[in-house]
């Protein structure tokens, strides 16, 4: 049986897990309620235990194209112990190995175009099955549809939403001048997130490239869907009271740091970091 990501059983499961490791199989009764297995497992458990699973968070991200998604979901990974699920890599990555389904991908991603969700959707599973259990995610480009969501309610408990809130001329003027290491996927912008050496990435010495799709048409398309199909997504997540943490970039000299320092103290008044 495969369990949803943060869910009361996930959670059971992994306690579960750890006290038959911990201690010999027989003291759990099979034929007990869950619950009463539930309430005996968490009092021997170590604190160890506890604190990982407390710090366990599912995120979305949220934004226009060129809000920073990436860039912010990168710096988050390494303070919140989450892997990032960034639907649109993984999409480059597959148009990158030709394959059958990188090429109908392909022809949407080149044009701005949502990629259909059917596809999308397996993409997000798969992915979500590779997390190691105790660990949480980030999603970067999923939920793009209304229809995506609702399939994510089914597979995931979302704690909280993170809204990055930025105007529209920054987003132009970070787009056109973005660049992507074409070896680690490391983000730099032309303008004020500079590589040290010229078009060589930092952290790996790869070369850098600009995307197919930052050129002005289909930036513009891009934020045509993004309003259109993705905006109403955030009515969604607040009627099912999802938590948010908006975090707002009104320069376009802001360093990454700060907007994740603003998001890392929404989450802990949240008590999610
Ligand atoms: P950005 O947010 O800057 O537009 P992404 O890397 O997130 O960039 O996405 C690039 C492209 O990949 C999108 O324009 C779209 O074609 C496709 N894509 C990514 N995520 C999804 C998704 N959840 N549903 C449909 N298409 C997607
Ligand atoms: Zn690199």
């Amino acid at each position: 049986m495969v369990l949803a990501h943060g869910t009361d059983s996930y959670y059971k499961a992994i306690i579960l897990e750890t006290l038959v490791k911990e201690t010999s199989p027989s003291s759990v009764n099979p034929t007990e309620p869950t619950v009463n297995i539930f309430r005996d497992a968490t009092k021997n458990l170590t604190s160890l235990v506890k604190v990982e699973l407390l710090v366990m968070v599912n995120l979305i991200i949220f934004g226009a194209p060129g809000s920073g998604k990436g860039t912010y979901a990168a710096r988050l990974k390494e303070k919140l112990n989450v892997e990032v699920i960034a639907t649109g890599d993984i999409f480059r990555e597959m148009i990158k190995e030709d394959t059958p389904l990188g090429r109908k991908v392909k022809a949407y991603v080149e044009k701005g175009l949502l990629v259909p969700d059917d596809i999308t959707l397996e993409v997000l599973k798969e992915n979500l099955a590779k997390i190691p259990r105790g660990k949480g995610f980030i999603l970067d480009g999923y939920p793009r549809t209304l229809k995506q969501a609702k399939a994510l309610d089914g597979i995931a408990k979302i704690d909280a939403i993170i809204h990055l809130v930025v105007p529209d001329w920054i987003i132009i003027e970070r787009l056109s001048s973005r660049r992507i290491c074409e070896n680690c996927g490391a983000i730099y912008n032309l303008l004020f997130l500079k590589p040290k050496k010229d078009m060589i990435c930092d952290k790996c010495g790869g070369s850098l490239y600009q995307r197919s799709d930052d050129t002005p048409e289909v930036i513009k398309r891009r934020i045509e869907v993004y309003e259109k199909q993705t905006q109403p997504l955030l009515e969604y997540y607040k009627e099912k009271r999802v938590p948010f943490v908006e975090a707002r970039c009104e320069k376009l000299e802001t360093p990454p740091e700060v907007v994740v320092q603003e998001i890392m103290n929404g989450l802990k008044r949240l008590g999610l970091a």
